[in-house]
Order: structure tokens, then C-alpha cells, then sequence
């Protein structure tokens, strides 16, 4: 039957769009890009030619309608982002959950996010994330939500912008000190970099060389100490009170 496929597309290296998204692009009466003109791209690069039709921010609660009733047409749609995975800080929350909840189909075709190619590779702790989006663009505000992240365990990841990664380098240092931070930069393309590092150490190596503060950037940071002497000290001291309480 007609489904909606969210479809994921390369964060860099064409080669990563895995042949069932190719096939399902191929298939469909129609595809819903972020982008029409980003995506035109990707489909010349396939050979495909496919109605498109945008899929943004700005429209996406008035598209809701129009889909729909193409989907209650018999007509399947493709999903896509510019890059990577639809949904992951990317158009098509709205529509995935208006379609869900009018009891349509709706299949994942998973592949690149730039968020697991990251963690993936980075040498940081990924039994537990918090995968955190994009940080205010305002100082006092990203500032704000750091402290608030300050005492989490887990590894947290953010996407920025290279208009914001000194700001933001800097902005780590100062609310949560000397932890280690991991940039990955430019993920499956020509000058994929990892560094490795205190924010401080990035911002010093981002500063003596510019080219490292171009492209496309995932920050992870490490969780924060385990407060496990307190923890333990607590159990003790319920450990105690349990064998007084049976006495
Ligand atoms: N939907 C995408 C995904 O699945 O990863 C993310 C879209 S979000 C608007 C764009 C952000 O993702 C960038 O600002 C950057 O933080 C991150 N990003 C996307 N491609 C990347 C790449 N090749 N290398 C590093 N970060 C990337």
C-alpha cells in the first residue's frame, strides 16, 4: 500500500545513499525535499526524475493536507532532508505525526546522520547520549544551557555552525571546564577531521589554523564524573539503617 518513506541521504559522500533509498526515489510519484533545488542534485547524480515538491519549516503544517491526500490516492512519497536523516534537526516531525496519527504508513529508509557517524568514531563513551541539537545562537542563552547540562553522565552531542564554533568552544570551556570535547568535522567528505581535546585545546588549534574552523561540525562532549563516593556512601549508609531497622 502507499506509504510515506523518510528517506536518508548522504551528509557528504554521495556514495553512502544505500540502493534501497535509490530504488525508493525511484519509485515514488513524488518526492517532499527540504530543498527542491539541493535535491534536484541528488537525483540527477541517480538518473531519476521525480516530481518534487518543497517541504520546509514554513510550509510543512500546510502541506499536511495536500500529502495526505495523495497518499489516500494510492501515490507514495519520499521524505528527504538536505542532508542526512529527515526529522534529526530537519523538516518532518509535523507531517510524520499527522500522517501517523490519520493511520497512514510510514517506513523509515535509514542512512547517514551525521550525529551516529560522529559518535561512531570518536573514542567517546556511546553506552548512553543525549543527542542535544543545535545550542542557542545567543551567548547568554547557549551559556544557560550548558550549566543546565553541566552535572549529565551521559556523552552529549550538538550540531553548530562554523559561524559559532569558536563561540561555542569557548562557551563549553567556561561552564564546564576542562572535560574533554571531540569535534568531528566534515563527515564523509575530503577534510574529515577528528580533534580531540579540553575546549580550550580546540579553540588554541581552531584559532592557529582557520581552515580547521570551516565546514560542517558535530561537538561531543563527555559526561561528567560519575558521583560515585557519594553514591556508594548513601547505599552505605541505607545498607546500615536496614541492618539496625531488622535488629
Ligand atoms: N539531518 C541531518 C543528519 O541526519 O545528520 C542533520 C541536519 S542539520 C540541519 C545540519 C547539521 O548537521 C550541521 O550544522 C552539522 O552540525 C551536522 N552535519 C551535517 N553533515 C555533517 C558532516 N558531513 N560533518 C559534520 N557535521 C555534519
Amino acid at each position: 500500500s502507499a506509504a510515506l518513506y523518510v528517506v536518508a541521504t548522504p551528509i557528504g559522500n554521495l556514495a553512502d545513499l544505500s540502493p534501497r533509498a535509490a530504488a525508493v526515489l525511484g519509485e515514488v510519484a513524488l518526492v517532499a525535499a527540504e530543498d527542491t533545488r539541493h535535491t534536484a542534485r541528488l537525483m540527477r547524480h541517480l538518473g531519476l526524475s521525480v516530481p518534487m515538491l518543497s517541504l520546509h519549516e514554513h510550509n510543512e503544517a500546510a502541506r499536511v493536507e495536500q500529502l495526505d491526500a495523495r497518499l489516500a490516492a494510492g501515490e507514495s512519497i519520499a521524505l528527504v532532508s538536505d542532508a542526512g536523516t529527515p526529522l534529526i534537526s530537519d523538516p518532518g516531525f509535523v507531517l510524520v505525526r499527522e500522517l501517523r496519527a490519520r493511520g497512514r504508513r510510514v517506513v523509515p529508509i535509514p542512512g547517514a546522520c551525521a550525529l551516529v557517524a560522529a559518535l561512531s568514531a570518536a573514542g567517546l563513551p556511546t553506552d548512553r547520549f543525549a543527542f542535544q541539537g543545535f545550542l542557542p545562537a545567543k551567548g547568554g542563552a547557549r551559556r544557560a544551557r550548558l550549566e543546565a547540562l553541566a552535572g549529565r553522565e551521559e556523552t552529549l552531542v550538538f550540531y553548530e555552525s562554523p559561524h559559532r564554533i569558536r563561540d561555542t568552544l569557548a562557551d563549553i570551556g567556561a561552564a564546564l571546564g576542562e572535560r574533554r570535547v571531540v569535534l568531528a568535522r566534515e563527515l564523509t567528505k575530503a577534510f574529515e577531521t577528528f580533534l580531540s581535546g579540553s575546549a580550550g585545546e580546540l579553540l588554541a588549534q581552531l584559532e592557529a589554523d582557520p581552515n580547521q574552523a570551516r565546514g560542517e561540525f558535530v561537538v561531543m562532549l563527555a559526561g561528567a564524573a560519575p558521583r560515585a563516593a557519594e553514591t556508594s556512601a548513601e547505599m552505605g549508609g541505607e545498607a546500615l539503617l536496614a541492618a539496625l531497622l531488622a535488629e
